[in-house]
C-alpha cells in the first residue's frame, strides 16, 4: 500500500514525492531530522523532538521551514492517513537545493519531509525480554554529535560491524570511553547506581535520555552522569540503551561477553516500563 508522505507543504502518495538532484541534503548531507515514535496513534515526547530540531537548525544557521503547532498537525495527519497504530513518523529538513557550493546558499528555500514507518507491536517489542548484544568499536564520527545530522554513514557501518561479528549494535569508544550506541545513548548499572555520559558535543542529547534520567530521579534511583569504559561495562551488574524507537533495550552482552548474569536487569527492565507508562500518559 502506498503511504502518503508530507513534502513541502503537501500531502502526496510517496511514488509523486520527488526532491531535487541538487538539494543539499543529497549532496552534503546537508540537513537535520528527528524520529518520532507512535504508540497507539498518540506521539511520544513530541515537544522534546521539535525543541531539540530547532537547536540542530539554529546550530546549522538553518531556516525552519514550519512552526512547532503546523509540524504537530502533519505529524498527526500522516499518523491518521497512514493509520499507523505503533510506528515512527521520521523528519527531515535540508538547506535546499542550490547549485553545488560547499559555502551555504543564500535563497535556497529548505526542504522538508515527513513520512511514517509502522511498527506493530513497538512497545511490546521481543527484544526487550532477550536483551540485545553489542560490540565495541572506535568512535570515528565528526566532533558535533549533539547536532541531529543525516551524517549516518559511519552509524551504518557500525551497525553492519556489529551484524557481521552476530550482535545487535555496537557502542562507539573515544579516548578510552564509551561515547554511545549507533543509534542510542548508552548506561551501565554498578551497585544500582545508573552511570551514563554526561551531555556534550560528543553524544547526541537524547530525548528518551532526558525522560527516562527524569523518571529514575523521580523513582529515587542514583544517577552519575560520567564517562565510562568498556572495561566498566563488561564489569557492570547490567547494561542498557535508549532511543526514541527502542525505548529502553537491556544489553545482555559486550564483545561477547555476559552483562552481569546475560539476562535483562532489574534495573532496566523497571526503567522501561516506567518510560512506557509515563510517556503514554503524556502522549500527544
Ligand atoms: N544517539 C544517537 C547517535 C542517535 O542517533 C539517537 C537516536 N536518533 C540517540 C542517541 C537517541 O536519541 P533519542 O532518544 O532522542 O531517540
Amino acid at each position: 500500500m502506498s503511504r502518503t508522505v508530507y513534502l513541502n507543504g503537501e500531502y502526496l502518495p510517496e511514488e509523486e514525492a520527488k526532491v531535487s538532484v541538487f538539494d543539499r541534503g543529497f549532496l552534503f548531507a546537508d540537513g537535520v531530522y528527528e524520529v518520532t515514535s507512535v504508540l497507539g496513534g498518540k506521539l511520544i515526547d513530541f515537544d522534546g523532538h521539535a525543541v531539540r530540531l530547532q537547536r540542530s537548525l539554529d546550530e546549522l544557521e538553518m531556516d525552519n521551514p514550519i512552526s512547532k503547532e503546523d509540524l504537530l498537525e502533519v505529524h498527526r495527519q500522516l499518523v491518521t492517513r497512514n493509520e499507523i497504530g505503533d510506528g515512527l513518523v521520521y523528519l527531515q529538513i535540508t538547506r535546499g537545493a542550490a547549485d553545488r557550493d560547499f559555502a551555504y546558499p543564500k535563497d535556497a528555500a529548505p526542504t522538508i519531509v515527513l513520512f511514517t514507518q509502522a511498527k506493530p507491536g513497538l512497545a511490546t517489542s521481543p527484544l526487550a525480554d532477550k536483551g540485545i548484544k553489542v560490540i565495541s568499536i572506535a568512535d570515528e564520527r565528526w566532533g558535533r554529535r549533539d547536532i541531529k545530522t543525516v551524517q549516518l554513514l559511519y552509524p551504518s557501518m557500525g551497525k553492519m560491524a556489529a551484524k557481521a561479528q552476530g550482535a545487535d549494535d555496537a557502542w562507539m569508544v573515544e579516548d578510552g570511553f564509551v561515547t554511545e550506541g549507533t543509534s542510542n545513548n548508552a548506561y551501565i548499572v554498578k551497585d544500582g547506581k545508573i552511570i551514563t555520559r554526561h551531555l556534550g558535543n560528543e553524544i547526541l542529547h537524547g530525548i528518551t535520555r532526558a525522560a527516562v534520567l527524569r523518571f529514575a530521579a523521580a523513582a529515587q534511583m542514583q544517577v552519575e552522569e560520567r564517562p565510562f569504559t568498556i572495561e566498566e561495562a563488561k564489569a557492570a551488574d547490567e547494561a542498557f540503551i535508549t532511543s526514541a524507537s527502542m525505548f529502553v533495550m537491556p544489553v545482555v552482552e559486550m564483545d561477547g561477553e555476559a552483562i552481569g548474569s546475560g539476562a535483562p536487569g532489574t534495573v532496566a527492565k523497571r526503567l522501561r516500563e516506567i518510560y512506557l507508562e509515563e510517556s503514554l500518559k503524556a502522549a500527544v
